[in-house]
């Protein structure tokens, strides 16, 4: 394959616009752990594309399912009639969440899954009888996404400030994030006292208005932020005492990231739902999905207000041929043992990690699972351009690697090998050396 000379008519993200505009890079094939270039360069892929590829790519059981679906039933109308593959992958999905998620609603993304999450959050208590549970709460560099309830919930400011009416009745929790693994190496009670903010939000706003609380168990996309140890459980309790919904927003960590299927199982605290995405379809085809426990599928679909009244729904929702993707995806992991890679590897890649540390404007080195935070010094009045200048360096030598503000995030696809993760971090190191 070959990249197109004209450029013109196609709007990338435009967050990556301008910068792409200046020195296009395209990836026209990708196998394994590596893409393609358009000047056919193999660059290995540090980011499991956008956190997504968990089993790498161009995966022969996820190609042929696809294949195959496409062929045999393409498309069924998401709300009248049913196919067997949606309510397979529903099955499949259930029987690798943590217990008590028993039910799947199917959306198209992260960002719509995160959508979902909130309204079904604030329909839960309007079919128990209290319609005046609408207040969502986030957290400061919380990230879930870019439609309107998610920047809302969300903790970055930026994303939300020029957009005008956001979703009304939101507070942000404060963020947390101490230097260094805390999960791994902090005390329990040091992140029970930091989730204390929950209850200052509640004494403000008097607990019986808020349907829910949303966090990322570990926020990825504002920088691998792995949470103290001790805050998920305190969040939870507190929820769990003012009868408010807990929801975790696993679009990065679902399907393997840090160990098992999900993150709830690895931090062990339940949440009462989980938004899930990438992984999912090992990011071949759009497809996201809500995971719920009995308790809030029950509530619509034999609670006065059912589903019918409170409609929601994609037409997307469930489509065959993401849900035959999501079905060989699901079958990959299994079949490979994917999720056990976090386990495996983590050691290895925890030391490759922090062989960073003392390196020239490393300021902070994070890890857990296969994902890993890289902090540098920002460059003095050019916030972000030191990251991104490594970026450039690290993908000209053959690698290729996210930046996010001044962190470099780093979340191989899970069929990594060590002799990739010493590449991967000998090419960082190489880099940083002679950085400006
Ligand atoms: N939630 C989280 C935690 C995410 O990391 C992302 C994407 N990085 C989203 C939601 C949004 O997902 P999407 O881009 O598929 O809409």
């Amino acid at each position: 394959p070959t990249a197109p000379n004209d450029l013109s008519a196609f709007w990338m993200p435009f967050t990556a616009n301008r910068q792409f505009k200046k020195s296009p890079r395209m990836f026209v094939a990708a196998e394994g752990m590596h893409y393609t270039t358009a000047e056919g360069r193999k660059v290995l892929d540090g980011t499991a594309g956008l956190w997504c590829c968990n089993a790498g790519h161009k995966r022969p059981k996820i190609v042929e399912a696809i294949q195959q679906q496409a062929a045999e039933l393409d498309y069924a109308p998401a709300f009248q009639m049913g196919h067997p593959k949606a309510f397979e992958l529903a099955n499949r999905l259930v029987g690798i969440a943590p217990e008590p998620m028993e039910h799947v609603f199917f959306t198209n993304s992260g960002s719509e899954s995160v959508e979902t999450a909130l309204k079904i959050a604030i329909a839960y208590h309007r079919a128990r009888g209290d319609a005046s549970r609408t207040r969502l709460i986030g957290r400061e560099r919380g990230y879930h996404g870019v439609n309107f309830g998610g920047i809302s919930v969300g903790g970055i400011v930026n994303n939300r400030k020029h957009f005008g009416a956001l979703l009304t009745g939101v507070d942000h929790l404060p963020h947390t994030h101490i230097p260094e693994n805390q999960f791994t190496r902090g005390q329990p009670e040091h992140g029970a006292t930091l989730a204390d903010d929950l209850e200052r939000i509640c004494a403000l706003h008097d607990p019986s208005t808020i349907a829910a609380v949303i966090v990322e168990p570990m926020a990825g996309s504002t920088g691998v932020l792995i949470p103290p140890k001790g805050y998920l459980q305190r969040l939870r309790d507190i929820c769990s005492k003012h009868g408010i919904l807990l929801i975790f927003d696993e679009v990065i960590t679902g399907f393997g990231r840090i160990g098992g299927a999900f993150a709830a199982e690895t931090f062990d605290v339940m949440p009462d739902m989980i938004t899930c995405a990438k992984g999912l379809t090992n990011g071949v085809i759009p497809m996201g999905a809500v995971l719920t426990t009995a308790d809030i599928h029950d509530a619509f679909m034999t609670g006065p207000e059912n589903l019918i009244e409170l409609f929601h729904g994609y037409t997307y929702s469930g489509n065959p041929i993401a849900s035959a993707a999501g079905i060989a995806t699901l079958e990959t992991y299994a079949e490979e043992g994917l999720f056990d890679r976090a386990h495996d590897l983590g050691q290895y890649w925890e030391d490759a990690v922090h062989s960073l540390r003392g390196l020239p404007h490393v300021i902070d080195c994070r890890n857990l699972g296969l994902i890993a935070g890289i902090e540098l010094e920002p460059m003095a009045g050019k916030p972000t351009a030191r990251a991104f200048e490594a970026f450039l360096r690290c993908y000209d030598k053959g690698v290729l690697i996210r930046t996010t503000g001044d962190i470099i995030a780093l979340s191989p696809p899970l069929i990594i090998e060590k002799s990739h993760i010493d590449e991967l971090f000998g090419t960082i190191a190489d880099v940083l050396k002679d950085l400006p």
